[in-house]
């Protein structure tokens, strides 16, 4: 089965062509020219006039969409996730837990493993942001689940599905041995909710600790004697910051110091979206706590604290363009090739012949016209 895409602006890391064509066979592409490709007998063909084709976006880190959290439990939920996140463009996707009891966890990777991966974006596992936090920084975490990190916890989980990250404070007892624990089982370890120093870092980066799960909120801050979590992703070079860029996580300022330290290539946008993302302002809850959704900015309903965001993959997108004004060709990298390249999938993050076919068609202002998943259109506006 060939698929042909016509006529579309193409950006891809590092590449930029005012007019291109691709060509996938299957679920693959094989293809990628400049002006025309003839089209095999019995193609079907996508006029992409008008549309910039990149490749599909990557979100390692996301609780819910339309009135749906992961950590509800349910099937019928993760499925729904799955297929709305096709509308902002994400076609690999890491549901992503909450500071809750193990049987609570459980429960929420039986319902994800429960999803056949036919309708919605790929799901190769999940991502654990907590239990093994620091009470200190649980912003809206719920403090009362949070314990020290367990590697046994992990494993029973992993046996439910794959646990592909987890997030986790490196200060707590155990936490430097967890580093190297999860990368023996192939598990990206990432560090936030966590008020550690930098010489706790060192060790952790020592141990092979190269990710920092959304850079800036919740973790030490950056001081000139000790220069924290935050001055410890600034400088070196080899771990990847995750930012969730709707403007209101961290400044517009604090975009465009990331960006200009790091490079495009350090950086993964996430959107930590919680159940009111794709759903109207008003009350909801995340992990159990009451949170209030005005205009867009989602809080604790006590204390105030940001909970989550409603920040949809594209508009992330739209905003590190506007807010940095680097070329399109880096800016790609942030929506899908660093997370590959943080995860260790070669398969996808490019529109190269040889990787999956999972594409986005935007218009000019970053709407989401199609998604396909595998040279499948999964979406359509
Ligand atoms: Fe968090």
């Amino acid at each position: 089965m060939f698929t042909l895409i016509e006529n579309c602006r193409l950006i891809s890391p590092d590449v930029e062509i005012a007019e291109a064509s691709v060509l996938i066979e299957n679920d693959r592409i094989i293809q990628v020219a400049p002006g025309k490709i003839s089209a095999p007998a019995g193609c079907r063909k996508i006029d992409a006039a008008g549309m910039t084709a990149v490749p599909g976006f990557i979100d390692l880190h996301c609780h819910g969409r339309n009135s749906f959290d992961f950590c509800d439990g349910s099937a019928e939920g993760a499925k729904a996730i799955a297929e709305n996140k096709l509308a902002e463009g994400v076609t690999t996707l890491l549901p992503t837990t909450l500071t809750v009891s193990e049987k609570d966890l459980a429960d929420s990777l039986a319902a994800v493993a429960a999803y056949d991966q036919k309708t919605g974006c790929r799901i190769p596992g999940v991502h654990l942001e907590g239990p093994f936090i620091n009470v200190k920084a649980a912003g809206a975490q719920n403090p009362a689940f949070v314990r020290l990190p367990d590697a046994a916890e992990v494993d029973r989980l992993n046996a439910v599905f794959p646990v592909k990250k987890i997030t986790f404070a490196i200060e707590e007892a155990g936490g430097i041995e967890f580093v190297a624990e999860m990368l023996k089982r192939g598990i990206v370890p990432s560090c936030t909710h966590s008020q550690a120093k930098y010489e706790i870092f060192k060790a952790a980066h020592d141990a092979g600790l190269r990710n920092l799960s959304h850079f800036c909120n919740q973790m030490t801050p950056l001081h000139h004697r000790d220069i924290g979590l935050v001055g410890a992703g600034l400088l070196h070079k080899d771990v990847f910051a995750e930012l969730i860029c709707d403007k209101l996580h961290i400044s517009p300022a604090m975009i465009q110091l990331v960006f200009s330290v790091k490079g495009a290539d350090k950086v993964i946008l996430i959107s930590d979206a919680m159940r009111a993302s794709g759903m109207p302002d008003g009350e909801y809850d995340l992990g159990g706590l009451p949170v209030m959704v005005a205009d867009g900015a989602a809080r604790l309903k006590e204390g105030g604290a940001l909970a989550g965001s409603t920040l949809q993959l594209a508009t992330a997108l739209k905003n590190i363009c506007e807010v940095t004004g680097l070329p399109a060709k880096e800016l790609v990298k942030a929506t899908s090739a660093s997370a590959a390249a943080a995860m260790g999938w070669n398969d996808r993050g490019a529109l190269m012949p040889g990787y999956l076919a999972d594409i986005v068609l935007l218009d000019n202002d970053f709407n989401v016209c199609k998604t396909l998943v595998g040279g499948e259109v999964r979406f359509e506006k």
